[in-house]
């Protein structure tokens, strides 16, 4: 039987594969044994978290460029420890939900030229060239605060750093209310991080930039909002 010809469910089965076929004939009556229903593409997990962090961190190759120790863990790590890695990961995920919620919630996107105060002095993002950078260059003064740094760009232009350290010194909170009697724009508050581990939250900001009152109390609160 001529296979353009068969056009009846019981020789559905038999129709000729696509390369036996002839070419220009028509074969709509064969319909395939099993209709193909599209699929709707579902998202995965997270894809959703990961293609706005993107927009504020930027990408890798493999995901996006997290701040130090906000990537979600490798399993590796946990080879014997399941219940330690899931806590892990969802320790992770929580930070890079809080992280990517603060920093949409007033424009903001990381920058990695970011260093210390001085960047935030500067109209245009440019790190530190000559010697005095406070946080990289002797004496330092500013290094010790500035642990687990993130630089924090609106529009472009310099306007934030936070730091998680682990402990602030006397010296350290001389230093930033220095700061703040020097230069007018700038803002400072400490609060509870997205880094974890123990760690404070400094957010030092251009009130010229981002207003009086930009949230350092409790950052994970954005993502209380936001479930
Ligand atoms: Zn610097």
């Amino acid at each position: 039987m001529d296979a353009g010809n068969r056009d009846r469910v019981r020789d559905i089965g038999r129709a000729p594969a696509p390369e036996d076929r002839v070419p220009g004939r028509s074969y709509s009556t064969l319909r395939p044994a099993q209709p193909v229903i599209p699929q709707p593409k579902r998202p995965k997990p997270g894809a959703d978290l990961i293609t706005r962090a993107a927009a504020v961190f930027g990408r890798t190759t493999t995901g996006v460029t997290w701040p130090y120790g906000l990537a979600t863990p490798s399993r590796r790590n946990y080879r014997d420890r399941p219940d330690a890695y899931e806590e892990a990961v969802q320790r992770a995920q929580e930070a890079q939900e809080a992280v990517t919620a603060w920093a949409e919630r007033y424009g903001l996107r990381s920058s990695q030229s970011g260093c210390c105060p001085r960047w935030l002095e500067r109209t245009t993002s440019r790190r530190c060239r000559d010697e005095g950078c406070t946080h990289f260059d002797a004496p330092r003064p500013d290094a010790e605060w500035l642990d687990h740094t993130v630089a924090w760009l609106h529009a472009g232009r310099p306007a934030g750093l936070t730091s998680a350290p682990y402990d602030v010194s006397p010296e350290s909170r001389e230093r930033l209310s220095w700061w703040t009697r020097s230069v007018p724009e700038l803002r400072v508050a400490q609060g509870t991080g997205w880094y974890g581990f123990g760690t404070t939250q400094i957010l030092m900001w251009r009130s010229d930039i981002l207003g009086d009152e930009v949230d350092s109390t409790d950052l994970r609160k954005d993502l209380a909002a936001r479930q």
